[in-house]
């Protein structure tokens, strides 16, 4: 595997961060690339959930290898840390290709993207993480490449101006995005397949768990994965942070086995809560709830208040808040749902006594 660029792959600092809670981002994880290259699944069998998918690419792979032909274009999305960067990698070895990863704002210049592009061999993949983020310019060199396996390059100025038509080996873009949405319509019709990888189920997690841990040779038992599974916001990078942060608590006060009270005892230290939540996710509940009366309010307004950019309430906070229903999207900004203000043990406004 060639990581042409750290930006935004490994190392997904964006944005300001939270100084509060420094463990559970994903976004605001400082990645020890060791540790998360070390625990990546390879295969489909060690990528764990995200069935339908496997159960799709493992088709296309299948049709590809008999036809002798590289893989269509695949965009991913959803939430950081799903496993967009894993599975790119598995179809990768599955192929028994090269990958080759770099990130939209590491491409800033035409020639970083031609560069990149004249470098790959045939068959190869180019990952490109959050292409949503990619410059107009580049896109435009893009087309070309997905679709006819060329460079258009322009020489000379103005009316003698020719273009240069220069092949590129076939190989096969697989683009990752936590925003789709975001993407241009040109660019997202020229990806054969389109898939939105889904949060995790408890069980999904706690396999994720108990792989991290053997891999780790750290001890766990069955109840203890599942309580740590519980409150990793169904995101497996997630889990395999808090894995790690409990087996330390675990060392230092208990010398051994993980097992489901010292999860708890460890993930209620760290203020994570039972759904997984952490201090910003209830500071941004309390602040609709407190300062807006459950909403509906803007996300700018909620990003100020809170000291946060917008991209990581968007990115981050909301899409696992809204997916467990205690916040919801309306037209008007975000509101508290019923069950948000269940979980801050609130009373709805329903329930509260008017005294006037
Ligand atoms: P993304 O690219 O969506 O932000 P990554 O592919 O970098 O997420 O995954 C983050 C971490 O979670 C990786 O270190 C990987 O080990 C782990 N992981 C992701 N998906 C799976 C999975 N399906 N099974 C096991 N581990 C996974």
């Amino acid at each position: 595997m060639t990581i042409l660029s750290d930006n935004g792959v490994f190392n997904n600092n964006k944005g300001s961060q939270s100084k509060k809670n420094p463990i559970i981002k994903p976004e605001n994880i400082e990645y020890d690339k060791t540790f998360e290259n070390s625990i990546r699944p390879k295969t489909f069998e060690s990528y764990i959930g995200q069935s339908a998918l496997k159960e799709t690419l493992k088709i296309t792979i299948e049709a590809a290898k008999l036809r002798e032909k590289p893989l269509d274009h695949m965009l991913f999305y959803g939430p950081p840390g799903l496993g967009k960067t894993t599975i790119a990698g598995v179809i990768a070895a599955n192929m028994g290709v090269d990958i080759k990863i770099t990130s939209a704002p590491a491409l800033e210049r035409p020639r970083d993207i031609i560069g990149i592009l004249m470098s790959l061999k045939g068959g190869e993949i180019l990952f490109i993480d959050e292409i949503h983020r990619l410059n107009k310019v580049a896109e435009e060199i893009l087309y070309p490449a997905m679709e006819d396996f060329t460079l258009d390059m322009t020489t000379g100025k103005s009316q003698t101006a020719k273009t240069l038509r220069v092949p590129l080996p076939k190989f096969t873009l697989i683009g990752a995005t936590t925003k789709a949405g975001e993407l241009s319509g040109p660019l997202r019709d020229r990806f054969g397949i389109i898939h939105r990888l889904e949060f995790y189920t408890t069980e999904e997690l706690a396999k994720v768990i108990e792989r991290t841990a053997e891999i780790l040779d750290i001890k766990i038992t069955k109840d203890g994965a599942i309580a740590i599974a519980k409150r990793s916001r169904g995101t497996p990078r997630i889990a395999n942070r808090l894995i790690k942060r409990v087996s330390d608590f675990a060392l230092v006060k208990y010398n051994g086995t993980i097992d489901e009270n010292i999860a708890n005892e460890s993930l209620d230290m760290l203020k994570i809560d039972e759904f997984g939540l952490d201090t910003t996710d209830r500071a941004l509940l309390s602040l609709i709830i407190d300062k807006y009366d459950g909403g509906p309010v803007g996300i700018e307004t909620i990003a100020a208040a809170l000291s946060e950019d917008v991209r990581t309430i968007e990115d981050v906070c909301e899409p696992y808040l809204l997916q467990a229903g205690l916040l919801q999207r309306t037209p008007r900004g975000r509101k508290v749902s019923p069950e948000g203000y269940r979980h801050l043990g609130q009373k709805l406004p329903s329930e509260q006594t008017k005294l006037f």
